[in-house]
């Protein structure tokens, strides 16, 4: 199922909640809607699922498979849902959780009771709970909940599954099994899911697509890698992940001179440099631009090692690097050191 919109806003008493966006989500694919709170994700998503109505404009349509739904309620637009906190019925086993939908289908519709039984066991196999069946939802760790919540929602076989922050309410631990385990439960199903999470690191491991949302507008459309290597402007390269900015210049008459302070006569630009996009060198390199920087704090932080340095002006610069980096550069708090970058983002000034 593939879902295009076109030209949808949503206001909410003059606060335009999502401002003209129109995008596409294509079939079978795992889109990541990604932005800070508040930025129109959730909306857009109910959006989606017909859970609210689109601002009333000659042009706005939501379409699925190419067909117009934007008239059409919640119930007839086949999806599937999973919330942050995992809304299972408490009176029933994992088993009537996941039968629910298809028990309350019409007569017509309704599979028979073997059926139900064979598609509901299926699809615990597939979550890993096919053991625990009988158990009810106050037996169940939190993680355990959401893939109950999951199966549920896939029960009815839905054209398109919608996750709000669904792992939003689990700790570190669980919450990254989960998400590889939901990566491999989409690519062992194909279907069309749109994903809400505020998480950077969730939205580039496990989308296909992400779409990066601010104050109702969609500030960028792309893969992981694009939007995390070749982000459309600043607030895109500052929101997935931390980012040093210096106010720098170009020379006019090459272009390849790039240098870290402004001049008044020459342009100005933003300087983005990614922590772990730095070289540091004990020794001040001639053939290179740099940055000379007293280290001011070394932190182990997991797999990484953080290094706060402190440059000429007084601005914190900060750099990641690997163990075995730190270990064989033999530096300490204090000392003065020369940063080139290996990769930066130039963005001219407003
Ligand atoms: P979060 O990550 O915090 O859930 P979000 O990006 O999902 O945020 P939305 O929930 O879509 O953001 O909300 C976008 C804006 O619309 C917010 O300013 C919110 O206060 C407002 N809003 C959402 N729903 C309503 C509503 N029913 N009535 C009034 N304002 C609303």
């Amino acid at each position: 199922m593939a879902i295009k919109i076109q030209n949808i806003s949503k206001t909410f008493n003059c606060f335009k909640a999502v401002d003209n966006v129109s995008v596409e989500f294509p079939d079978g694919k795992l889109t990541a809607l990604l932005g800070p709170s508040g930025s129109g994700k959730t909306t857009l998503l109910r959006l989606v699922a017909g859970l609210e109505s689109p601002d009333n404009t000659n042009d706005s349509k939501i379409l699925f498979n190419g067909k117009d739904v934007s008239k059409n309620d919640v119930g007839k637009r086949q999806v599937g849902f999973v919330f942050q906190h995992y809304a299972l019925f408490r009176h029933m086993t994992v088993f009537e959780n996941v039968a629910f939908g298809l028990t309350v289908m019409k007569k017509k519709d309704r599979p028979a009771k073997a059926e139900i039984k064979r598609r509901v066991m299926e699809l615990l196999q597939l979550v890993q709970l096919d053991t625990m069946y009988n158990r009810m939802p106050s037996q169940l760790s939190g993680g355990q909940r959401q893939r109950v919540a999951l199966a549920r929602a896939l029960a009815i076989q839905p054209k398109v599954l919608l996750l709000d922050e669904p792992f939003g309410a689990l700790d570190a631990k669980v919450r990254n099994e989960l998400r590889k385990w939901l990566r491999n439960l989409h690519e062992t199903l194909h279907f069309t899911s749109i994903f809400v999470t505020h998480d950077q690191e969730e939205a580039l491991e496990v989308a296909d697509q992400v779409i990066v949302m601010n104050q109702g507008r969609i500030e960028q459309i792309g893969t992981p890698d694009d939007v995390f290597h070749q982000p459309a402007n600043e607030f895109v390269m500052q929101f997935l992940g931390e980012v040093n900015v210096f106010s720098g210049r170009i020379d006019k008459n090459n272009s390849d001179q790039i240098h870290f302070t402004a001049s008044s006569n020459t342009d100005t630009v933003n300087l983005m440099i990614r922590p772990h996009d730095f070289e540091i060198h004990q020794q001040e390199q001639t053939e290179k631009q740099q940055i000379p920087a007293r280290i001011t704090r070394i932190q182990t932080a997991g797999p990484i090692v953080k290094i706060d340095f402190c440059d000429e002006s007084g601005k914190t610069i900060i750099v990641h690097v690997s163990h075995e980096d730190f270990r064989n550069m033999k530096i300490e708090d204090g000392q003065k050191m020369y940063l080139s970058p290996k990769q930066l983002y130039v963005q001219k000034e407003c």
